[in-house]
Order: structure tokens, then C-alpha cells, then sequence
């Protein structure tokens, strides 16, 4: 009997700093980071394809964190560079 090991499971994380964005919270500039995570399917524990990508950006100034779906049109061209 053959016994198949899969599933979704995330990779290393990568942090970019979003310049010359602004906060759509507290209107400043340069403080927002981006984290992007992408989730790949593994098959016996070997990474196969990247299925997609979680994505949040974090403000130091204020502390609010971001959702894909609230990314404003400038968050999201500067974190897919
Ligand atoms: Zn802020």
C-alpha cells in the first residue's frame, strides 16, 4: 500500500521595507514593512509550487497591521518588487 505525504505548508518569510508610502492610518511616510509568506505544496516533504503568497504590512509608527484585501494601490506595487 502506498501512503502519500502532501500538503499546503509556508516558506521563509521576506521583509521589505515599502518606500515612500504612506500610512493610510496615521499619514506618515516610510514607516510601513512588508511581510510576505509564500505557501507551497509539498509532496514528501519536498516544496513542489507555490500555491500563494500570505501578505500583511505593519506600520511602526502606529502599529496597525494590514490585510491583502486592505492593501491600498500603493502597497501592493511597492511590496510585489
Ligand atoms: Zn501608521
Amino acid at each position: 500500500m502506498m501512503i502519500l505525504f502532501f500538503g499546503i505548508r509556508p516558506g521563509k518569510t521576506t521583509t521589505v521595507d515599502l518606500k515612500h508610502v504612506k500610512c493610510p492610518h496615521c499619514n506618515q511616510n516610510n514607516t510601513l514593512s512588508g511581510e510576505s509568506t509564500p505557501n507551497f505544496f509539498h509532496l514528501f516533504w519536498i516544496p513542489l509550487f507555490r500555491v500563494s503568497t500570505t501578505q500583511v504590512i505593519h506600520c511602526h509608527h502606529c502599529k496597525k497591521g494590514y490585510y491583502k484585501e486592505e492593501f491600498t494601490k500603493e502597497m501592493k506595487t511597492a511590496i510585489e518588487r
